[in-house]
């Protein structure tokens, strides 16, 4: 027993997000930070069309003073998993996020820097004299030199067998670099690829039937890619943080573009994408 959870923390990893939000519990769950939204959010899943696409939640537990939702460990039963996270969508904030920047803007430092070191000619002549950019410009310039505005959905981190983690994907773009990038996280490895393809098909089908697809935005929500040597491949949906219910009677289409007002968040773009680049993938 004593091995068996060593062995799942060992193979516990965590490729986005603030390390300090993440514990494993000794059920083996994944705990993951509270927030009322996400725990909103998988309440209703639970109950969805797309229940089978998200990890089981057990609720919210105390622990040490913290609160965190319980969630299943979709590493759990693989050996040397290899996973992917990519994020979902033509942008990553919130319209309120917008607002707030507008009403009051504050100033960042730590953003300007990251900005400045990924590159100097980014931040405008105002912006390196105020050294601060808001994190709603961060975001704004993380969407569009990623795939996100382009192609619906950004590639965050892989882990490969071997526990390298590639995190380098923030100027990754083009098609081609895309499809590089699924090659060599499944090493070409076409059963892979097709258990990829098989089952993101299978999530269209069921958001066309997820009455909580049609009344959320979802904004910041990725799709967790695992497999590993066994040949089990499989496609999670993840991260419900900055998911938000539509106001009543509004419903979202989730495959045409975003104008502000009216909080589409391009997530069936980035799943067609997805779709495309493996049909790609598999005739390489
Ligand atoms: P951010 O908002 O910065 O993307 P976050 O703090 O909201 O991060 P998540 O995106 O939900 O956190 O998760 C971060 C990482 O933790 C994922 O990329 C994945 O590697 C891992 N992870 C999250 N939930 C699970 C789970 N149920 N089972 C296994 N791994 C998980
Ligand atoms: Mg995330
Ligand atoms: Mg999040």
């Amino acid at each position: 027993m004593m091995q068996w959870s060593k062995r799942r923390q060992s193979s516990w990893v965590q490729l986005a997000g603030h390390q300090g939000n993440f514990q494993l519990s000794e059920g083996g769950e994944v705990l993951k930070r509270w927030s009322e939204p996400e725990g909103a959010c998988l309440t209703l899943l639970m109950s969805d069309a797309l229940r089978d696409f998200v990890p089981r939640y057990y609720g919210p537990l105390s622990r040490h003073g913290n609160i965190y939702l319980r969630l299943e460990d979709l590493l759990s039963g693989l050996s040397n998993p290899v996973i992917m996270d990519c994020k979902m969508g033509i942008r990553s904030y919130l319209e309120e996020e917008i607002a707030k920047a507008r009403t009051c803007p504050s100033l960042r430092s730590d953003l300007y820097q990251k900005m400045v070191k990924a590159d100097p000619s980014v931040p405008v002549e105002e912006e390196h004299a105020q050294g601060g950019v808001t994190k709603l410009r961060y975001m704004q310039w993380r969407d569009t030199v990623s795939s996100t505005t382009t192609m619906g959905f950004r590639i965050e981190g892989i882990m490969l067998e071997n526990g390298t983690v590639l995190r380098d994907f923030n100027k990754t773009q083009s098609l081609a670099q895309l499809i590089d990038a699924f090659l060599t996280f499944t090493k070409s490895k076409l059963h892979i690829l097709r258990a990829y393809q098989s089952r993101l098909q299978a999530l269209r089908e069921a958001l066309r039937d997820s009455e909580f697809f049609r009344t959320h935005e979802m904004i910041g929500s990725s799709l967790l890619f695992v497999h590993d040597s066994s040949g089990k491949a499989n496609v999670w949906m993840i991260d419900f943080g900055k998911t938000t219910p539509t106001p009543e009677g509004v419903r979202l289409q989730h495959d045409v573009p975003w104008a502000e007002g009216n909080r589409e968040d391009g997530y069936l773009i980035g799943l067609t994408s997805l779709i495309r680049l493996l049909a790609e993938a598999i005739r390489q």
